[in-house]
């Protein structure tokens, strides 16, 4: 039951991973489930080199992590481990983040619940929907309620290195410097909402707005961060902030040879913000100083989340399961590995 599982303790960066199932195609194309989860924090890659007998696996690699789920874990439970024991954080003026990492296909949109592909996807349970239920709960307790604290939405997507507002119509923004080093993106669309059905209608505003003009909706979501903010404000002033990112896939362009040059610029786009947040992360709680914030649009727009007091942040490396990802599977397992 998940009330007997304690939230880890706190502190400033927590990595875990989540495996998804086999899907159908990779099980009629009898792809090879790779990844064993032996305990609650330990991954195993079995890098199967044996091209005859497929069940004998050669070379094991093991990686520990704060968490890892298995392909029985519901978004609920990563939720509990992952970004709800920073959701009180930003009542005390904390900055929260939480970021999904992983190849495309491997469950990033799925985990944050920001896919709305069909009826068939139940975002009201991802971790967009959780992150809303637990603010809009501890606005109404007793210990926060004479804040008067007001919460707002914004929602935005980084490609090629531009902002754009996904709650205006996909407006081109600028991402100003202040002298105070105060990072602000002028014009960003700030909702007031007031329950979650409301933050989930901002959600699927959004992603329609996303989407709109992509012949696939996977295609253009892959190769941009999307990032989903709930702000608490008391008085005007900006109390606490909790963002959550889909980030873009991390998988290489597989044949460069191939990729067009608009393909490959954004590639090197997203592995440049990629790398940036790697340094950020591992940055956070030391010297502020080497922060490389600017390095890239997406770290230098979540600048206050790596270098306020009070920051924190969870990430939930995504991977696939089968053999057929295997270079990428290990590729998020290092970078993982790495942000810890
Ligand atoms: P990404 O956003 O990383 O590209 P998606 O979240 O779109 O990947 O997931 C790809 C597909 O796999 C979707 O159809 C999604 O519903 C499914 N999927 C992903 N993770 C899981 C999971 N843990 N359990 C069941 N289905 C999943
Ligand atoms: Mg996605």
């Amino acid at each position: 039951k998940m009330s007997s599982l304690e939230p880890p303790e706190d502190h400033r960066i927590c990595v875990c991973v989540r495996k998804r199932p086999l899907n159908e195609r990779e099980t009629t194309m009898k792809d090879l489930d790779i990844i064993t989860i032996p305990s609650r924090n330990v991954v195993m890659v079995h890098e199967s080199k044996q091209k005859v007998d497929l069940t004998r696996y050669l070379e094991n690699q093991t990686f520990c992590f704060d968490h890892a789920f298995d392909d029985t874990a519901s978004n609920e439970l990563v939720y509990q481990f992952t970004a709800r024991p920073l959701v009180e954080s930003i009542f005390r003026k904390g900055m929260a983040t939480c970021f999904a990492y992983g190849q495309t296909g491997s469950g990033k949109t799925h985990t944050m619940g920001g896919a709305f592909s069909g009826k068939a996807q139940d975002c009201s349970k991802g971790i967009y929907a959780l992150v809303a239920q637990d603010v809009f709960l501890l606005l109404r307790n007793p210990a926060y309620e004479k804040l008067e604290l007001k919460v707002y939405g914004t929602f935005f997507e980084i490609y090629g290195g531009k902002v754009y507002d996904l709650l205006n119509w996909k407006k081109k923004l600028q991402v100003l410097e202040d002298g105070n080093q105060q990072v602000q993106v002028v014009g960003l669309q700030e909702q007031e909402v007031s329950c979650v059905k409301e933050v989930l209608n901002l959600v699927e505003l959004g992603n329609s707005c996303r989407t709109s003009g992509q012949t696939s909706v996977n295609a253009h979501s892959s190769r941009s961060h999307a990032v989903f903010q709930l702000i608490l404000k008391s008085g005007g002033k900006l109390h606490g902030k909790f963002s959550l990112v889909d980030l873009a896939g991390n998988e290489r362009g597989a044949d460069t040879a191939k990729a067009t040059r608009k393909r490959q610029l954004e590639g090197a786009e997203i592995n440049k913000s990629l790398l940036a947040l790697k340094e950020c992360i591992r940055a956070l709680g030391k010297n502020k100083s080497h922060t490389p914030f600017r390095a890239s649009k997406l770290t230098q727009v979540l600048r206050d989340s790596f270098i306020g007091q009070n920051s924190s942040t969870c990430m939930i490396a995504t991977i696939s399961p089968g053999m057929t990802s295997c270079e990428n599977t290990l590729n998020t397992l290092r970078y993982a590995n790495r942000v810890k």
